[in-house]
């Protein structure tokens, strides 16, 4: 553990560092903690020029958690719409909900009753907590476990309860509780635009004098992450069954990823199909008959650790009714496809209409 001093001093370089060079951001220039927890879950696996655009429509369109509360899951995925990841979304707003519900509308000031919302983990609730309330609590996410497993030259398995627990305790004894916010957000910038995930620019770091990892020359080797496990090949088939004017499309149910967005008619991403499952496996899952012609074409898609390539074929309705299928027009921007649908609409027909 590092001395007082030290922690002081390392405080102090960082926070010169982000007040002559922190980047202007939108969520950057509020203190309302509606806004910031919005900001901080888009950013969650989300590029920040992806964020931009986005985050500032969906404070206009919902500036408070009560109006986010009464969206609609069309609404809810419209609002989420380039993101991804919509289960963030869904998340976010069951914590409205249960502010508008349990709190009076108004985001909780206190860390514990923050940390309990839904959708909120420990990250999200040091972050919120100290950019809108100016709480000093450390917020301990990616960028900063890198920053900090090189500046201590940390080189046990980062994966582990006991190297987690050495990040956050230095996180919070580095911390400047003056300056709780910026400290956060400096230890984010420093990780997003200095000590970056490929090659540390360690020349540029107001942090690099005292940095072990650099010292010892195994910045760029650090943190120590076991290795992922093999991926899983997946073989998915989808149907294109063309009616009026548009596509028989499902809308994925409330206990799987991606839930109320729609696809095309399949028993699932991750289930792998051959041509002769395919009737019975899509008929248990949507409720009607389709019969497959002939492979339009196909497409790769990545799932956590999967690897999916989905094959589109031709196909019509062998069945009275639509089950749970509906029709979706393929250029109705009011529809969130999957990007799986999208990827495939883009390779059978050349268009990106989704
Ligand atoms: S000196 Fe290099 S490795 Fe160390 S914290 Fe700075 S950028 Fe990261």
């Amino acid at each position: 553990m590092s001395k007082p001093r030290d922690n002081a001093t390392f405080a102090a370089r960082l926070l010169r560092w982000f007040d002559a060079s922190r980047r202007d951001l939108p969520w950057r220039r509020t203190r309302d903690p509606w806004a910031i927890w919005v900001s901080e879950i888009m950013l969650q696996q989300t590029r920040v020029e992806a964020v931009r655009a986005s985050y500032e429509r969906f404070v206009a369109r919902y500036p408070t958690p009560e109006s986010f509360a009464k969206a609609s899951d069309d609404e809810l995925m419209l609002a989420w719409k380039g993101l991804g990841y919509y289960r963030r979304a869904r998340l976010l707003r069951d914590g409205a909900r249960a502010v508008a519900r349990d709190h009076g509308g108004c985001v909780p000031n206190e860390a514990d009753a923050l940390g309990a919302l839904p959708g909120i983990g420990a990250y999200t609730r040091g972050a919120v907590a100290s950019i809108a309330f100016g709480l000093p609590i450390a917020a301990v996410d990616g960028n900063v476990e890198r920053v900090l497993a090189r500046h201590l030259a940390l080189t046990s398995d980062i994966g582990t309860a006991a190297s987690k627990r050495t990040i956050q305790e230095t996180a919070s004894a580095r911390l400047d509780a003056q300056r709780a916010g910026d400290f956060n957000q400096a230890m984010m910038e420093l990780g997003a635009m200095v000590c970056t995930p490929q090659s540390p620019r360690c020349e540029q770091c107001p942090v690099a004098q005292d940095c072990r990892g650099r010292a010892q020359g195994i910045a760029g080797s650090l943190p120590n992450k076991k290795k992922p496990r093999a991926p899983t090949l997946v073989d998915a088939r989808v149907a294109l069954v063309p009616q009026m004017g548009g596509v028989l499309a499902f809308r994925i149910p409330d206990d799987e990823p991606n839930a109320g967005q729609w696809e095309l008619p399949g028993p699932g991403a991750l289930c792998s199909a051959e041509v002769g499952d395919f009737g019975s496996l899509t008929l248990a899952r949507c409720g009607a008959k389709l019969e497959l012609g002939p492979a339009l074409g196909s497409i790769k898609h990545a799932i956590t650790h999967h690897r999916i390539t989905v094959t589109a074929h031709a196909a019509s309705l062998r069945s009275r009714s639509l089950g749970n299928l509906e029709i979706r027009m393929l250029g109705d921007p009011d529809t969130p496809w999957t990007t799986i649908s999208r990827k495939v609409f883009a390779s059978v027909r050349g268009i990106e209409d989704a």
